[in-house]
């Protein structure tokens, strides 16, 4: 029997975090999002992060692309050379990484790494803000370490994971790593219905998971730039879905943030962060026993 959860597990480092660049906020986004997480008074606790090795990174990369890229030698997803970039991707993987192997080692139902920037970074190529892809690296090491059979990858951004798809293909493990990416259907308001059923489907298929690495993007929302087909209200039901679903089956789910491009007056990034926010007020509230906003809890 699992017991109760008391607070959310959250893999952050000050070495996930790197300067911004190229018109996204993805890089520097961990360290504003654990602090408004921190001011949200969510039970959170924190936990350390283990960068991913080369050798792990190259399960899903070709071996010289992941050392062109971590020598400045070939330019990141961001369009540049930056070291400050490079040496932070192995701790926004390793934070998706370290998180997934917590759930498997100590059976907690859930876990959350604040990072960005994986499902468009293909085998050998990196894309659109994603240089590295720790979805595929996160699968193919618990895969290889024994540490689970079959992880799957429920994709909710906004956009195709086009990367997770290429490595797919290139390493041929689509039977060991299921791969949902609601991206490469639905894209305007009047998706909305038919996403909500794809994902009923997908969260049924999920059922033979022993663990799902959720992508909670916020570009799907109305207003972002780069997205476009969910209300504040339907991305809050999409969180509640699946988090309530996976904990019904015993699946353990670990999430992360992927895109959100809407940027404030003052050029912040409030309200992606208020999308954030929403996602582990969710969180909280399916595994947390007396979550923070439970109307029945005892004063
Ligand atoms: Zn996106």
């Amino acid at each position: 029997v699992r017991r109760a959860s008391t607070s959310i597990p959250v893999f952050f480092s000050e070495r996930m975090v790197a300067p911004d660049a190229g018109g996204s906020p993805s890089a520097s986004k961990p360290r504003h999002v654990v602090a408004a997480w921190r001011a949200a008074n969510f039970p959170l606790t924190l936990h350390d992060v283990t960068p991913a090795s080369v050798d792990e990174l190259a399960r899903a990369h070709a071996r010289d692309f992941v050392e062109d890229i971590l020598s400045g030698e070939r330019g990141n997803a961001f369009g540049t050379r930056s070291l400050e970039v490079a040496r932070s991707l192995p701790f926004t993987t390793g934070a998706m990484l370290s998180a997934a192997r917590h759930v498997r080692d100590t059976g907690a139902p859930v876990a959350a790494a604040p990072v960005s920037g994986f499902h468009h970074a293909g085998h050998a190529s990196a894309g659109a803000y994603c240089t590295f892809n720790g979805l595929m690296v996160t699968a193919l090491a618990l895969l290889d370490e024994g540490r689970a059979r079959t992880v799957g990858i429920l994709d909710c951004d906004m956009h195709y994971g086009d990367g997770t798809d290429d490595i797919l293909d290139a390493l041929d493990v689509r039977d060991r790593v299921p791969h949902f990416t609601a991206g490469a259907h639905f894209h305007h308001p009047s998706d909305a219905r038919a996403f909500f059923r794809w994902l009923d489907i997908t969260l049924d298929a999920l059922t033979a998971c022993d663990v799902v690495l959720y992508q909670a993007g916020a570009d799907p929302h109305v207003d972002d730039p780069l997205g476009g087909f969910l209300t504040d209200a339907e991305l809050a039901r999409r969180d509640r879905a699946v988090f309530a679903a996976l904990k019904a089956l015993g699946v353990p789910v670990v999430w992360n943030l992927a895109g959100g491009y809407q940027l404030d007056a003052d050029g912040g990034i409030r309200k992606v962060l208020a999308i954030h926010d929403a996602t582990m007020r969710a969180c909280v509230d399916a595994f947390v026993e007396n979550g923070v906003d439970d109307p029945a809890r005892e004063p």
